[in-house]
């Protein structure tokens, strides 16, 4: 096992990561830019080390400054938590030629499920059920068009190295689809550095729902279950829940097999996530992500492991602990994502946090990097933490979670506490009946 693991990452998911190395009596190395060093990862791993300025660019995405804090501390293996480098390629890949673990899958696999027509031609390959649409890339207009008409309007336009919902425009027609076609390539090249896009049919009113997976990179594979993130704003999810209100165990199995034998055929190693599309019966895959998700704690909560555990034994050489048939559902959980920002415009909302009190009692998990003081920068994402909540069924549950979230206290900046408030008082919610499209339509009937 290893001695010493450095997390390049912060926030709620540095935290996460130390207490797990902690309960494995690893000593945790924390790295920050200038603006954190006052941020409670950095307080609570082992050591730390200061790798640059505030901007990400510079620090916590600066492979070569990571690198460094690595040999200067000793640390053998990286957890990269979820975005940063969490799925660069040439990162693991750098970390290797410098013999030191990237806890992960290997470059190849981030590489391939990177470029998402990659991705879909092997997932296609491998039996995973997919969106109809184009064969690879779209080059111009008239291509796109011919798409369009084999697949049927409504068509949606992606970016090849698309990610966080940038670069996707909808087309219901072909005036549209000139626009669409266009802004959605300079998008792309505009966020992404490469111009290439791709068409798929649009599906009017799925739900998302996305497979668990993890694989001991020896060609065993197991999955677990599902999670429902259909509640999403601007394509960002904001309340996840496993298992998903509309999956039936029998529909459970059957994707979770084919997903789990998909991974296992690759001797995919680590933690993975298949995202799907889900309408009517039918599964339709998205893309795979090649790391922790933010949602992993309510599959945690429903199976009882410890999916960061999971990924530092099989980073080290460890046989994966988990096993197919003991894998039980255990209950209903959910997350929500609690950001610094003011509604209803969701605008970021840095600043100093007079007071914080996190909800506790049974049933409820708060991963938050807060505390009373600590002044919130305004160079990073607005997460400011996650809650999730246990029950024994779905409506137990969602009363857990309307009581912690009246505990919880953030005194001193604007939160989206007051979307979940609202959103456990519609029946649509309190039913689990809703798709990828509900809450937009929400928050416009709401604040126009
Ligand atoms: P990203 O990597 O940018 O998050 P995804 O491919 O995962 O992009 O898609 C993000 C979200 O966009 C999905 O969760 C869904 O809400 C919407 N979406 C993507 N593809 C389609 C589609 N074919 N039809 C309808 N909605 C889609």
């Amino acid at each position: 096992m290893f001695e010493k693991i450095l997390i390049a990452n912060r926030g709620e998911i540095a935290l996460r990561v130390i207490r797990a190395c902690r309960e494995m009596g690893i000593k945790s190395v924390a790295v920050h830019s200038t603006a954190d060093a006052d941020a409670m990862h950095v307080r609570m791993a082992d050591e730390s080390v200061c790798i640059g300025p505030a901007s990400s660019t510079d620090s916590y995405l600066s492979k070569a400054a990571i690198i460094s804090a690595c040999e200067i501390t000793g640390a053998e293996a990286v957890h990269p938590g979820y975005g940063f480098l969490s799925e660069n390629a040439a990162f693991a890949q750098a970390l290797q030629d410098h013999g030191i673990e990237f806890i992960g899958p290997t470059a190849d696999h981030i590489r391939i499920m990177g470029d998402k027509i990659t991705a879909k031609e092997t997932m296609r390959a491998l039996g995973v059920p997919c969106v109809p649409g184009s064969d690879g890339g779209v080059p111009d207009y008239e291509a796109a068009i011919g798409v369009a008409q084999s697949i049927g309007f409504p068509v949606i336009i992606k970016a090849t190295a698309g990610g966080g919902g940038r670069g996707m425009k909808v087309a219901r027609n072909a005036e549209e689809l000139e626009v669409a076609f266009r802004t959605a390539r300079s998008e792309a090249k505009a966020a992404f550095g490469n111009d290439e896009v791709y068409m798929e049919k649009y599906l009017q009113r799925p739900r998302h729902i996305e497979i668990q997976v993890f694989g001991d990179g020896k060609g065993r594979a197991v999955h677990l279950g599902e999670r429902d993130c259909s509640l999403q704003r601007r394509h960002q999810k904001v309340f996840e829940e496993a298992p998903g209100p509309v999956i039936t165990p029998e529909l459970r199995a059957k994707i979770g097999r084919i997903c789990a034998e998909a991974v296992a055929r690759i001797n995919y190693i680590g933690a993975g996530t298949i995202e799907f599309l889900y309408e009517d019966g039918e599964f339709y895959f998205i893309e795979m992500n090649t790391r922790l998700q933010v949602e992993h704690p309510v599959t945690e909560a429903i199976f009882g492991v410890d999916l960061v555990r999971e990924q530092i034994r099989v980073a080290a050489g460890l046989p994966m602990s988990l096993d197919q048939e003991a894998l039980e559902i255990n209950g209903h959980a959910i997350e929500v994502r609690i950001n610094a920002e003011k509604l209803p415009n969701f605008t970021p909302c840095p600043g100093k946090v007079r007071v914080f009190h996190a909800p506790g009692g049974l049933g409820v998990r708060m991963d938050s990097a807060l505390y009373g003081g600590y002044s919130i920068p305004p160079y990073y994402d607005s997460l400011i933490g996650k809650l999730i909540v246990h029950g024994r069924d779905r409506p137990e549950a969602l009363a857990r979670l309307h009581r912690a979230l009246g505990e919880l206290i953030v005194d001193g900046v604007d939160t989206t506490v007051p979307l979940f408030h609202a959103l456990l008082a519609e029946p649509d919610i309190q039913h689990g009946d809703y798709n990828i499209h509900w809450l937009e339509k929400w928050l416009a009937a709401q604040f126009g």
